[in-house]
């Protein structure tokens, strides 16, 4: 009682001394109905709002219901000739009835069982198959697994890798000084996960084998565990084997030294040769036996969707968006807590959402349609997102701008705030000026290595062109700077990051995430109420796309640059 009290006051005490600035930074929003929001829906009741689930029912609908009493109008799938608040988001779902079973064969007479989750990491398959049947299959090392030619780079060699299982490293070669140029320690799309696997699909492999390290995935074995060891999920796709290998894995970094060890190959080595233009395919001694067997099916989940119409432009919008789902109920952590409640992850960012379309229906319409997007089965690889922008409901060549939020402000207000990644665009641009109203400074992503570009649902919309940006709150904190700011994030990113243990907190600070709720908000209203086309920068890869549809905004492209070569996202 007594400790509670004292902090009451010690909180009144700090929020007193800046309430002038902050509130009148924060504008219309309230720090208390962001946290009520957040609190409510990363309650133990809402099951960490697992996609197909039954918490996806209760999740969508208390969106819909909030959206409603916001005052805003449904723009899902017309059923019954009238549009409703969902748009329904076919999946492929899999998973594992039970854990699959591997033997592996280190090729020296010894052999070892490996457990699901501990040294290895399989997804349950995506290729349209259901059943893992491997007998001996040989691995290859092939270095990042890298085919780049416009960078004058192939790891693969003409080597055939048909019936194989690759063993790639994680990121990009000059991640850590290599040869090469992906960008130094920016990670280029040829260093994401995600890659790996589509070009082992393309190249026929059977399968692939990640080497997790924790620096350049920029996430521990936690996350690789808790991310590929529960049901996947992908949109339904005419040719999954196109995009998929049957075989989707990581391994833990000593087993692969355990690995190379038995081949009688030094795995640091390897790895340095691997950042050679030089580099060549190495043969491993070892093979692998796995046996599982998936359940697989198609279900549907949905985006939450509605709007406010504009008065003179409404087939021109601006969306805001955030991701609704999380990691669901899963493996029980070391307090036995099943439920991975995600109330940074993103529940912040379904609050703000919420407060947006709020305030919005509040305040005299605009020129152009707000849209607000909640979508599902980001955890699962930004589904709901990639589903919306294959199947838009609101033309994607008129769409002005995609404002995204993956994680709110919660340690109070900050000096600076950043985007993810270290794309240059117009939508930015009309960020930092807006920014200096408030009086704070755009910081660059301080970690462009960790890829987080290709980690929010922005992402699925630059694909498109669309100018899309997720915002991150700054790290240079009103009270205790950048030493604070970066401290709680590493101890969130450490101990709570997709765990059972990302939990509302009554310490947590929301009158950051209403400052920069405001700050978006005005950004949004602005665009929304110009005639203004926001672009990407000349050299960005995502601007040959966007100008390819600059007549349907009766716009004429400046001189456009050349399209990127295929794959490149960097
Ligand atoms: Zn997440």
């Amino acid at each position: 009682m007594t400790t509670t009290s004292f902090r009451l006051l010690a909180a009144t005490a700090i929020a007193l001394a800046a309430v002038p600035a902050i509130a009148q930074d924060m504008g219309p929003f309230s720090p208390t109905r962001l946290s009520d929001i957040d609190k409510a829906i990363s309650s133990d009741a809402f099951e960490g709002r697992g996609p197909a689930t039954r918490a996806e029912t209760k999740t969508i609908n208390y969106i819909a219901d909030q959206f409603k009493a916001a005052g805003i109008k449904p723009a899902g799938d017309v059923v019954n000739g009238q549009r409703s608040w969902f748009q329904a988001v076919p999946l492929l779902k899999s998973e594992f009835a039970t854990a699959p079973s591997f033997t592996l064969n280190l090729g020296n007479g010894q052999s070892m069982p490996l457990t699901q989750g501990d040294q290895i990491a399989l997804r349950a398959p995506m290729n349209g198959q259901s059943t893992v049947n491997l007998a001996n299959v040989p691995l290859l090392f092939v270095g990042y697994g890298v085919t780049a030619p416009e960078r004058n780079w192939d790891d693969f060699k003409d080597q055939d890798v048909k019936g194989k299982l690759l063993v790639v490293l994680i990121n990009d070669p000059d991640f850590e000084g290599g040869e090469g140029d992906f960008g130094g320690k920016a990670m280029t799309y040829y260093g994401r996960w995600t890659y790996k696997y589509e070009e082992a699909a393309r190249r026929g492999a059977l399968g692939v084998l990640i080497v997790h390290e924790t620096d350049p995935a920029s996430y521990g074995w936690n996350t690789v565990k808790n991310s590929n060891t529960n049901t996947m999920f992908d949109i339904v796709r005419k040719d999954p084997a196109a995009e998929h290998p049957l075989f989707e894995s990581w391994i833990q970094r000593p087993l692969a030294e355990k690995i190379f060890a038995a081949s009688g190959l030094n795995f640091d080595q390897a790895k340095a040769a691997a950042k050679k233009r030089n580099f060549q395919p190495v043969p491993l001694k070892a093979t692998l036996s796995a046996e599982g067997q998936a359940q697989v099916s198609t279900i549907n989940s949905h985006n939450v969707v509605g709007y406010i119409p504009g008065t003179t432009h409404p087939d021109e919008t601006v969306i805001y968006s955030a991701h609704w789902d999380h990691l669901g109920i899963g493996k029980a952590d070391d307090k036995g807590d099943t439920i991975y409640n995600g109330a940074l992850d993103n529940a912040t960012g379904i609050a703000q959402l919420i407060e947006q379309a709020r305030v919005f229906a509040e305040e005299p319409r605009t020129q152009r349609s707000v849209v607000f997007l909640a979508v599902t089965a980001e955890e699962k690889g930004l589904l709901g997102s990639e589903y919306y922008a294959q199947n838009p409901i609101f033309p994607i060549a008129k769409t002005a701008g995609v404002i995204n939020t993956d994680g709110g402000a919660i340690y109070g207000p900050a000096k600076n705030f950043t985007i993810s990644g270290n794309a240059k665009l117009g939508l930015l641009d009309m960020l930092i000026a807006e920014g200096k109203k408030q009086g704070r400074y755009y910081s660059p992503d301080p970690h462009p290595e960790a890829g987080y570009f290709y980690r929010s649902d922005h992402f699925s919309f630059a694909k498109v062109g669309v100018p899309a940006i997720s915002f991150g709150d700054g790290n240079d904190l009103v009270n205790g700077g950048i030493k604070r700011g970066e401290a709680l994030g590493k101890e969130y990113t450490d101990k709570h990051y997709h765990q059972p243990s990302d939990e509302w907190q009554a310490s947590w600070d929301f009158r950051g995430m209403a400052q920069d709720a405001n700050l978006l908000h005005n950004l949004g209203r602005d665009l929304a109420n110009s005639r203004a086309w926001p672009d990407w920068s000349a050299d960005s890869e995502f601007r040959a796309t966007r100008d390819m549809s600059a007549a349907e905004r009766g716009e004429t492209p400046a001189a456009a640059p050349a399209p990127a070569p295929k794959g490149d996202r960097g």
